[in-house]
Formats: C-alpha cells, sequence, structure tokens
C-alpha cells in the first residue's frame, strides 16, 4: 500500500528536500500551504528540485485549527511533518507574538488536529537547537537543560514539551527532532550562510562589493538540509517515538564560514567584510554544537556532508542563479 505523508511548510527548505526524499520513496505526498504562499515559492524551491508537480497542494494555516483539519482529513496521512514555522530568530524580536502564535501555538493545533483526525498518524515536530541557547557550555544532547534566548526559541521550546506532552498523554507516536543549523542551495536569504555565498557570488560576478554582517564570532554547527530530511523520515520509521538531537559535532565561526566561501570563489574576505553593528541581536547565542550520539546509535543516522562541500555547493548554486 502506498504510504501517505503530509509535509507542512512545504514550500520552505526543509519541506522541499524532505518530499524529493519521500517521493523517492514511494510515498504520496500532501502539502500544506498558506493561502498567501505564491506560486514563485512553490516554483522556487520544489520547481528547483523538479517535483512541483508531483505533490498535492492543500491550504491551510497553523494558526487556523479547521483548516489543518481539514487537510488532514483529505491526506489521510500515514506520517505528518510539522515543518512549519516562523523560522526567523532575528524576526522574531521584531514580531514575538506572530512568532508565538505560529511557532509555538500552531503546532498546538497541530497536534490537536492530528489526535481528532489522524490520531494513528505519526508526527515528526521539527525542533530547534536554539531551545539551547545559553545552556552550558560544550556538546548539547537529549539531556540538556534548555535555555532560550529569543522569542524564536521560546515558542520552541513550548511546541516540544507540547510534543512530549501529547505523547504521554495520548499515546501519540510523537517525535520532536532537535535540529542544529542545517542549510542548504534551498536557505532563505534570511539565514547567514545563503546570505555570504550569495553574496560571495555576487562580488565575484561584479554585482556588489561588499558583505555586511552582525556578529561574526559566534559558532554554529552547519550540516546540510538532505542529510537532516532523512533522520526526519528515521524518527518516524521507529516503533517508538522519541526525541533526538540532529547535529555534526563540529562547531565553525562565522568568520570562518566566510571564508570558506570566498575561498570558493577566489576572493579575499578582509577586503570585503564590513561589520554593521545594526545587523547585532539583541541576545546571542554564543555556541551551538550537537552531540548526535543517540541519533546514530537509534537511527543509524550520520551527517554525510562537510561544511566545506555544502558551502561549495551553496556558492556554486548562486553563481550559476545570478549568471542565469
Ligand atoms: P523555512 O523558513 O524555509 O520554511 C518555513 C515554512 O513554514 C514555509 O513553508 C512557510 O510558508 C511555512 N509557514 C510559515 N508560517 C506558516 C503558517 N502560519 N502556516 C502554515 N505554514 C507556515 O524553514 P526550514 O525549512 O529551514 O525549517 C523547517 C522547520 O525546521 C521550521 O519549523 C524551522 O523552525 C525548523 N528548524 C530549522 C532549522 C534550520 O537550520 N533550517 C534548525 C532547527 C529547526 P510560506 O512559504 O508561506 O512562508
Ligand atoms: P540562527 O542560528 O538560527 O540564528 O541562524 P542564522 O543563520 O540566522 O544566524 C547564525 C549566526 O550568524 C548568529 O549568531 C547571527 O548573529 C550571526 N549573524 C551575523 N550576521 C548576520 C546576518 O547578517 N544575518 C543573519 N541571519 N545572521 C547573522
Amino acid at each position: 500500500m502506498t504510504r501517505r505523508a503530509l509535509i507542512t511548510g512545504i514550500t520552505g527548505q526543509d519541506g522541499a528536500y524532505l518530499a524529493q526524499w519521500l517521493l523517492a520513496k514511494g510515498y504520496q505526498v500532501f502539502g500544506l500551504a498558506r493561502q498567501t504562499s505564491h506560486q514563485g515559492l512553490l516554483d522556487h524551491r520544489l520547481g528547483w528540485l523538479g517535483i512541483q508537480d508531483k505533490v498535492a497542494i492543500l491550504p491551510g494555516d497553523l494558526v487556523d485549527l479547521a483548516s489543518l483539519m481539514e487537510a488532514m482529513e483529505i491526506a489521510r496521512p500515514d506520517e505528518i511533518y510539522n515543518l512549519a514555522a516562523q523560522s526567523s530568530v532575528s524576526l522574531s524580536w521584531q514580531q514575538p507574538f506572530i512568532t508565538g502564535q505560529v511557532t509555538g501555538l500552531g503546532v498546538a493545533n497541530m497536534l490537536q488536529a492530528a489526535k481528532l483526525v489522524a490520531p494513528r498518524a505519526r508526527f515528526y515536530q521539527g525542533s530547534s537547537s536554539e531551545i539551547f541557547g545559553a545552556a552550558e557550555p560544550g556538546a548539547h544532547d537529549e539531556t540538556t537543560r534548555p535555555h532560550p534566548r529569543s522569542p524564536y526559541a521560546a515558542a520552541k521550546l513550548y511546541a516540544h514539551w507540547m510534543t512530549v506532552v501529547y505523547r504521554e498523554s495520548f499515546g501519540m507516536h510523537a517525535s520532536s527532532g532537535i535540529l542544529f543549523n542545517h542549510e542548504s542551495p534551498l536557505r532563505s536569504l534570511d539565514f547567514v550562510t545563503r546570505k555570504v555565498t550569495d553574496s560571495a557570488a555576487r562580488i565575484k560576478l561584479g554585482l556588489a562589493r561588499e558583505l555586511r554582517l552582525g556578529n561574526v564570532e559566534s559558532r554554529r554547527d552547519w550540516g546540510h538540509a538532505r542529510d537532516y530530511v532523512q533522520a526526519m523520515w528515521l524518527m518516524l520509521q521507529q516503533d517508538q517515538p522519541d526525541d533526538y538531537v540532529i547535529a555534526t559535532g563540529r562547531s565553525v565561526s562565522v568568520r570562518d564560514m566566510c571564508k570558506i566561501a570566498f575561498d570558493c570563489v577566489g576572493l579575499r574576505l578582509e577586503d570585503h567584510l564590513v561589520i554593521d553593528p545594526e545587523l547585532w541581536r539583541p541576545a546571542e547565542v554564543d555556541e551551538l554544537v550537537g552531540d548526535a550520539s543517540k541519533a546514530r546509535r537509534i537511527l543509524g543516522w550520520a551527517p554525510t556532508v562537510t561544511l566545506e562541500e555544502m558551502i561549495q555547493e551553496m556558492v556554486e548554486a548562486d553563481l550559476a542563479r545570478l549568471r542565469s
């Protein structure tokens, strides 16, 4: 029997790669998209992967319970992947309420809709390493005590615990993937890696002269989205639902990540980087590095793409986009 999956946030980076992965596995894929999602976005990411005609798009919004229930009634999913969110940390200080509504309460809506309409579906929640924020230094795993540092992180922590609450209260097969930063050529320009690879490509082609950034001393554990969506799928293939940290275990500063990108195009970062205090955040997460031993042990998951390989892929994709 063909398995059926419903993905919220299918117009986003992870939604697109996950749809591609599930289609390759023979799933029938349904994607929830806001009415405001314009065709351009669908074409952009799903089109880039050549799968825009292979997924069924259903209208819905995480803040509208009825639309989620209706989407689940139509999709009759075996697996639900909740990837929709207001996903930008920096925007979350400007829009704390919307962030709480979508990234936090929206997940309560999703869990409630699943409980009412698709209680036997396996449920994946897209949690984030941002919940660790200012936690004790060192590599974070599933036992690390969270300390959110932004409205986004606070909303994600609520959503994470709601997933646990629904699992423990109603016996739902609900798992939370605590994913560290993951990037790709499909990453939005709001995030630092893609901003950097796009700028490196623009400067190389003579379309720009400088790269303006905020704090370049913070450190992140960056993996490739293609690897990370496989971990989501693996979580839902387990007999027991659980929570897993997904990370590479390597932390690199924003500055060193920039150097990798500028090396790819044969330019010197020092000649183009401008530090702009306006881009500093009200509170920073100085370092995020994850320990994915549990995922390795139980899911058999391990990252396959290095940061250097990923940045190279992103720079090449940005050069190709800009040339065309
Ligand atoms: P993106 O920002 O690329 O995608 C977010 C998606 O959510 C888009 O499809 C967007 O739709 C949709 N969305 C936003 N608001 C709503 C709403 N009210 N109702 C329905 N859909 C909505 O994120 P990623 O693909 O990078 O991330 C996927 C998930 O994983 C997110 O929850 C994110 O917070 C989380 N995460 C991501 C990490 C990363 O490094 N990428 C790390 C850890 C967690 P639209 O096209 O209409 O805007
Ligand atoms: P985050 O870890 O989810 O917040 O992912 P981002 O890619 O948005 O940010 C990663 C780090 O890059 C953070 O420490 C930011 O403060 C830092 N950073 C420095 N300059 C910028 C910038 O111009 N844009 C973004 N998005 N981040 C920046």
